[in-house]
């Protein structure tokens, strides 16, 4: 099954206790697709700049990535600035600058029509609203966001919601959304405004997947812990890994059980793990199936009572 996803494609400067890079490559849409490459087929839709030459086309063509949906625009590419030096477990952010991504209309190749998959990286809730509506053959719907749509823009968002399957937001993004302080009852305010799963990135302490209806056998909250890391250098695109190896995960299994969810929670872990441990998307560039395997299988040991 192949997966579309709209978001940013860009660069970043990032800056960490570990070191600092330069213009590296990064953007929620890169993350994800990189993640997902390792599971199923990714097609993607963006916009970018002059800057983006053939060093960076390489890279998502070395993982068999569809950029047939990555739009050039006169000017720069999107790009963004962070550091982690009080807290690796949040970003401040020093500059975002929009660039070709200010004018961005999406415009969706029809090769990529057929996708069963969805997910709406985090942007503009007008453009993931209108991807949304232009694809109605996509069976499965995941989103993300960020604060600044939930503070400014909630109606837009809240159209979004509706039509989601699943959410994926880290806890403050969860309590600002919700209005509410405790996880568990902002998770179910979150749910009551559309998705029927909400997953909760929780950053170096793993996520919790919370069901609309959790009554049901197999549907009550699942945690999957995050792999504990000597060191993290970059946690630049965790969550936007953790979201591609979730979802690439589903698109590649032939039905979706209660358990299947339950795998892809891990699966989506394994990748996040893999991405801080270098810089922007230097490790998940360079990975193998058989080394994600053996790590899901780490995870296995890290969590197994008896
Ligand atoms: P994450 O660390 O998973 O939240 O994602 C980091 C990535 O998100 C970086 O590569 C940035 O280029 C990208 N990013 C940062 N701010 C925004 C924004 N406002 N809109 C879209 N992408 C962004």
């Amino acid at each position: 099954m192949a997966i579309t996803v709209v978001g940013s494609v860009a660069f970043d400067s990032i800056e960490t206790p570990a070191g600092k890079r330069d213009r590296c490559l990064g953007g929620a849409a890169t993350y994800f697709s990189l993640a997902a490459s390792y599971f199923t087929d990714v097609r993607v839709i963006a916009v970018v700049g002059e800057d983006f030459g053939p060093a960076e086309e390489a890279v998502f063509r070395n993982h068999n990535i569809d950029t047939r949906g990555i739009e050039r625009a006169a000017g720069k590419s999107f790009f963004w600035q962070g550091s982690y030096l009080d807290n690796l477990n949040e970003a401040k952010t020093h500059a975002t600058e929009l660039n070709v991504f200010g004018a961005f209309q999406p415009k969706i190749p029809d090769e990529y029509r057929d996708s069963e998959f969805l997910f709406l990286a985090n942007i503009d809730p007008v453009l993931q609203r209108r991807v949304r509506e232009a694809m109605p053959q996509a069976r499965l719907v995941a989103g993300d966001t960020m604060n600044y749509w939930i503070k400014d823009h909630r109606p837009a968002l809240l159209q979004v919601l509706k039509g989601l399957d699943v959410l994926l937001i880290n806890d403050t993004e969860t309590r600002m959304l919700a209005g509410n302080s405790n996880l568990v009852k902002a998770a179910r305010a979150v749910l009551d405004m559309g998705p029927r799963m909400l997953v909760v990135k929780h950053g170096e302490y793993g996520a919790t997947v919370f069901h609309k209806s959790d009554h049901e056998a197999g549907a009550r909250p699942f945690r999957a812990p995050a792999l504990p890391l000597e060191e993290v250098m970059d946690p630049t695109g965790a969550g936007d890994s953790f979201a591609g190896g979730f979802f690439g995960y589903l698109a590649s299994q032939p039905t979706l059980t209660p358990a299947t969810f339950r795998r892809a929670m891990f699966y989506g872990s394994v990748m996040g793990s893999f991405t801080v441990e270098r810089f922007g998307t230097e490790r998940l560039q360079q990975l193998s199936r058989e080394e994600i395997d053996e790590r899901f299988n780490l995870f296995r040991e890290l969590t197994h009572l008896d």
